[in-house]
Order: C-alpha cells, then structure tokens, then sequence
C-alpha cells in the first residue's frame, strides 16, 4: 500500500460504497470538522468552559451542512429516507476525527430527541422534528435545540437508574380536560444546555394518581423555573456544552413521553423511564464508540509526520540519509507501536460501523415484529417474551442446519427469527462496541500520544493528540461507564439465541482461515472456543467456598468475560471488513489499482489485531479458570482440558508477528501529504 487509504477504500470496507446520500453527509461533515472546528480547536476555544459565539457558530455550521438534518425523516427537512444509525455513525466519526467534543455536541441533540423518536406519539415525534430541523430557504425560524436530562446530582441517578429524584405531580385536573402536571428535576452533567430550548427529561411520580416513572417534555417558555445553570468545569470536550440545569415547570400531561392512559382516576404512562433509556442507549452508544475509533485513526498521519521528521534540521544531516528520511521510524519499537494503534483504530471502526448497520437493519425488522404481534393480540410483556421464545428456538434451529437446507431457508425468512438473531447480536454488539472501543480505545490514544514524545502533550500537537485521549475518558463514561456496559454483556452475551450465533460465527471464522490464511481467522477460532469453553465452565462451577463462579454479583468473572468477548467481536468485524475489501475492491475503478498491496496491508493489520485479541482471551480465561481454582482432583481434569485448548490459541499466533515486520515496513514506506488538512 503506497498512501493513506482514501475514501473509495473506506466506502467499501464499511458498506456504503452504493450510498450516495452517506458519502455527501460523510464529505459535509468533513468539511465542518477541518474547517469551523478545527479552527476553533486552534484558536483555544477548548481553554473556556463558558458557551461562546464560536461554539454557537459551530452548532450553525452543523445546521448549514446537512448534519443537524441527517436525524430527520425526509418529510421533516431530512434528505435520508430509512434506518440513520449508520449515517449518525458516519457523521461522528468525521467530527471526532477533528475533535469528539464537536461529535458530542451534535449528537446530544439527536439524544434529546431520541425518546420522542423510540417511544414518543407520533404528533410528539412530528412536533419537536420539525421545530429541530434547521430552516428551510425562505423560512424564517431558528432551529430549537434540546438536551437530554437524566443525570441528576448524587446521591440519585447515574445511568444505572434506580433511584430517581425527579419528580412530578398533578397540579390541576378538571373533569373531562388535559391534567396539568408540575415537575420538579434537577440534572447534572447535561450536555447541551447552555442553549438548550426543550429537554426531555425523567421523573418519577410523586402523586398517587400518576403510576410509577416517565420522560417528560419541558420547555423554555413553560410557566416556572427553566435555569440553564452554571457550565461544568470540564477537563474534556469543552467544545460541547455541559451544565448543572433545575427545572421548576408546569407543563400540559400530553408532554409525557408516548403518551398515557387514565385507569380508575391514574395517569398510567405507556412508557416507564428506564424502558425508554434502555431503546434509546441502545442505538446511541453505537456512534460514542466510533469516536474514539475514529481519534485512533485521526492519529496516524500526524504520528508518521512526526517521526519521519523528527531529526530534520540538524547539523550534518543531509537529505537522502537515512535519518533524514524516516527519523524515528528507523527504529522497530516506534513503527511496531505505530501498528498496534492503527490495527486497534481499524477493530474498533469495523466494530462501530457493523454494529450501527446492524440497528439499520433491525429497526424494520422490529417494526414488523411488533405489527406480527399486535395482530396476534401480543402487546409487550410476558407474552410477548413467550411468543418470542419459540422464535428463538426456531433461530438455533436454523442455524444447526447445512446453508441449502430447505427448513433453514423456510425460517430464515420468518421476520420473528431474522429479529431475534438481530436483537440478540445488538444486545452484545452494541455494548462490546462502547465498552471496548471507549475503554481500550482511550488506553491505546495514550500510546499515540507516547509516540509523538513531548509534543504530544502540548496544545501544539498536530492533530490534537493529547486532547483526544483525555476526551476518549469521556466517551467511556457518559451514556453508562464501563461498568454498565459490563453489566448488560453480563446477560445478553450467555443468553442461548446469542450463543448459537456465536458458534456459527466461530465457524464461519473457519471457513475464513482455510480460504484466506493471512487476515487472522485462525487465530480467532481457537480464542472463540476457548472462551465459550471457559463460560460453560464458570456457569457450571463453583469456587472452593462452594459459590457459583458466573454470577450477576461476581463481577471479577462475569466482567472479565465480557471484556475477552469485545475483543473477540472486534476482531471479527476487522477481518469480514478486510474479506469486503478484498472481494469488491477488485471492481472499483478507483481501488483496483494496486488492491493486492492494499489488502495484503489490512490483512497483516487483521493478523496483528486477532493475535492480539487471541493473547487476552487466553491471558482473561486462564486467570479465570485457574484463579478460582484450589487444585482439586475435578478441577484437574477441567484443567487439562482447557490447558489443550489454550495450547491451540498459542499454536495459532504462528506468524503473527511476521505480518506486524510486515506492516510496520509499508508504514515506514507509506506516502503522506506534505501538511495536515487542518490547522494545528
Ligand atoms: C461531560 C459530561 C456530559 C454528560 N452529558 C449527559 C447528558 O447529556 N445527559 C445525562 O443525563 N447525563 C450526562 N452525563 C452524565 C453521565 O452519563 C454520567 O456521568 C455517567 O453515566 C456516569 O455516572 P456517574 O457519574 O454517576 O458515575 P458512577 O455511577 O458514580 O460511576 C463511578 C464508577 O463506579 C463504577 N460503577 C457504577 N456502578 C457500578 C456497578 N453497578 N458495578 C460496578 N461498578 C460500578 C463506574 O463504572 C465508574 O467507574 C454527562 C457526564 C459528563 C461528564
């Protein structure tokens, strides 16, 4: 490979080589990333807490180029019909690649929106689109912008959401009209407020005759206290806005989130809080992943820049010598670390963009599940998880059988199995994807930043460096940190749905390592069997006190397995994306030429990563399964089982660090332009 990868090679490996409405969204956001923000990057904006004319510029500049627009319907002033995940994904990555408080900034508002957008009523969700959605030429309006409010100060809610205190109540109801509703809430933490014109906020009743918790609307101009609050003094991603709001409001009941119905003088909602966070995290963890993702690959360009010139300017250094030429990448520690950043940029990006096509897909598929059902007279609830239960046998069913097995095409094309094999994999792909590339995404930003020396912790870091990395801990916080994501793998990951399609993805990563030798399938399978070996073990084992080893209390097991599957996942998605390129590649006017070397490049990348994912899964598992262990005979035997398999794992890193020589020379070797397309 002779340059960085451009835009055709990118387009391929994440599906939308044959989506224009995306690569016009992917070149506008571009263009507001190197242009307003990295200008406002530059000039210090990041220094001030305070909500300033450049920022509020920066939320105009994302109006003008379509990517405020990008969350609405066609019919509300969007220009993308269907499914967004993979649009708002694209969209996050090219602000992050700039600056991810930028990203945030944009993003908080499609979060204000997205409980009207999950589970609002359909007037709610026309209503705030269309009073969101920048203005039409001719019109004159300002678009309204809102924020999400579900933090609130300690000791109450985090993410993990129990205690609520939010509250609200009934302040007026006369016979036969709307009640009236007074709220009480106080946020922390809340991204967007500074301006915000609405917030959807979560309260929990305080009145006998309103059941149990809800969202509710609040706006600038309803009767009482709407405070914006002081900003918070962050360390991170000061181009969005972050503040401490209180609410005091008395606002209409139709404000309630997907509305309500009244049983026996009670305002019972349709939707409790926690059922809407847990439909709209789900969907929005995805694009916080492809930031760090997309700050990992961001770093590349300038790190080569750096060590190549890193001598230049030196007496008796003459152009043409060696040290002139490549600098620091005449070492092998400094290309080897190199390669090991952009290997983990290329897992996390795969991870992010699979798992927001994922949602592309599911989303209508979820639809049709809940029409099949209504006609069926199943409306959520236990009923609905038994109608689905048989769907989930007939899931691992279909996926026991050959591929031209007649009853395998018979329920693949049953919408209820195709949703929960869909709704299975986003139960742990969207999770993996936060957890993995925020968290160990943040830990290899900090590698990049080593790598540039002390440059890389100054403001004059091209590419902005040190500020990515410390923004990586915030990504890896908002939304739920760590632990919530830990917490939800903790179940989705072992439920039997999810661990048939893991078999049958072990064994297409099979299949892969005996057709294409070199992009680390093989490493990948005997990890894979190692860790589904190893969770069977811990399900069915207890320790020497006689305690079950996987259980919801004992995260020392359960997290540890959860991290080893991320980086399982991630690998996994990195090498069907080499596989993508390698097979359409070919047939691009624009790849095509020198498409061998290309994929042999992100193929030794693939190599470097699943080797890399297969040494902490062996590392994670035998802690585990060791660890827990106090030498009985049982145990040895078990032992020596897993000793066999974990063999296998070492076995499969053969040439591993070969293809790491191998890509550490085409990084020595690869063209970059001469400056960064934007300022430092
Ligand atoms: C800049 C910024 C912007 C934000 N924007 C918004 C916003 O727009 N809207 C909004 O509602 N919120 C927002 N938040 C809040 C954010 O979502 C929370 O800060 C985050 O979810 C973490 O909650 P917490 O701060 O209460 O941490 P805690 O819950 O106190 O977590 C502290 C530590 O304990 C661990 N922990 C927590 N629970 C468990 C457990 N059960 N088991 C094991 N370990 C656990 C965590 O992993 C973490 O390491 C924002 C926060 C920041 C900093």
């Amino acid at each position: 490979m002779l340059t960085l990868p451009n835009d055709a090679v990118r387009q391929i490996q994440w599906r939308f080589a044959d989506r224009f409405d995306l690569q016009m969204l992917v070149q506008s956001a571009r263009g507001v990333a190197r242009g307003t923000v990295a200008r406002l990057v530059a000039a210090g904006e990041r220094n001030t807490h305070e909500w300033t004319p450049g920022k509020n510029g920066m939320m105009e500049a994302f109006d003008s180029a379509g990517i405020t627009a990008a969350y609405m319907e066609p019919e509300e002033g969007g220009f993308i019909a269907g499914p967004k995940n993979l649009a708002l994904a694209l969209a996050a990555f090219e602000l992050a690649w700039v600056d991810s408080g930028a990203a945030t900034a944009s993003l908080a508002g499609f979060l204000a929106l997205s409980p009207i957008h999950e589970r609002g009523t359909e007037e709610q969700a026309k209503h705030y689109n269309r009073l969101s959605a920048p203005a039409q030429p001719g019109e004159d309006r300002k678009p309204w912008r809102g924020a999400f409010v579900l933090t609130e100060p300690i000791p109450y809610v985090g993410v993990d959401t129990n205690m609520l205190n939010g509250k609200v109540r009934i302040t007026e109801w006369k016979d036969g009209q709307e009640p009236w509703l007074q709220v009480e809430k106080r946020g922390r933490f809340i991204t967007n407020i500074a301006f915000a014109n609405f917030v959807t906020a979560a309260v929990a009743s305080d009145d006998p005759r309103i059941k149990g918790t809800c969202f509710v609307i609040l706006e600038e101009t309803d009767e009482g206290t709407f405070d914006h609050g002081s900003p918070t003094k962050k360390l991170v991603q000061q181009l969005s806005s972050t503040g401490d709001p209180i609410f005091s409001l008395k606002v209409p009941a139709s404000r309630i989130v997907g509305g309500y119905t009244v049983k026996d003088g009670v305002i019972v909602p349709n939707h409790s809080h926690t059922e809407i966070i847990e439909s709209v995290f789900r969907r929005t963890r995805v694009p916080v992943g492809i930031m760090t993702a997309s700050k990992l690959l961001s770093s590349i360009e300038p790190v080569i820049r750096y060590q190549r010139s890193r001598f230049r300017g030196a007496e008796n250094l003459t152009p043409g010598s060696a040290r002139y030429e490549q600098g620091i990448q005449q070492r092998e520690d400094a290309l080897h670390r190199l390669v090991d950043v952009w290997a983990t940029g290329e897992a996390a990006t795969a991870l992010g963009f699979a798992t927001a096509r994922l949602f592309d897909e599911l989303d209508p598929i979820e639809k049709q599940k809940i029409a099949i059902l209504s006609e069926r007279g199943v409306q959520g609830g236990r009923a609905e998880l038994k109608a689905l239960r048989e769907s989930g046998q007939q899931a691992i069913e279909m996926l026991s059988l050959e591929a031209n097995d007649q009853r395998r095409k018979e329920l693949a094309a049953d919408p209820l199995v195709q949703f929960v094999l869909l709704d299975a994999a986003a139960n742990v792909l969207c999770p993996a994807t936060k957890l993995w590339n925020t968290g160990h995404g943040a830990n290899m930003l900090r590698e990049a930043v080593s790598l540039m020396g002390g440059y890389g912790i100054t403001e004059d870091c091209p590419g902005f460096l040190g500020g990515k990395w410390m923004d990586a801990q915030l990504e890896a916080t908002y939304e739920g940190p760590e632990a919530v994501q830990r917490r939800q793998m903790t179940i989705t990951m072992t439920s039997e749905v999810f661990l048939a399609e893991f078999q049958a993805w072990t064994n297409e990563m099979r299949r892969i390592a005996e057709e294409h030798p070199g992009v680390g399938a093989g490493a990948l399978v005997p990890a894979m069997q190692l860790w589904q070996w190893t969770l069977n073990y811990l399900q069915n084992t207890t320790d020497p006190d006689g305690r079950k080893l996987y259980h919801g209390q004992r995260q020392g097991v359960t997290f540890a397995m959860a991290d080893a599957i991320s980086w399982l996942v991630a690998a996994r998605a990195q090498i069907l994306d080499v596989l993508e390129l390698e097979a359409r590649g070919p047939e691009d006017p624009v790849v095509s030429e020198g498409i061998e070397g290309t994929v042999q490049f992100f193929s030794d990348l693939s190599q470097v990563q699943a080797a890399a994912a297969a040494g902490e899964v062996s590392r994670i598992t035998g802690e585990l399964v060791f660890g827990y262990s106090a030498g009985d005979e049982d145990a040895s035997a078990a032992s020596n089982e897993f000793l066999g398999l974990q063999n296998k794992v070492t076995e499969s890193l053969r040439g591993s660090r070969l293809a790491k020589d191998r890509a550490a020379s085409t990084v020595a070797k690869i063209m970059i332009p001469e400056a960064l397309d934007y300022p430092a």
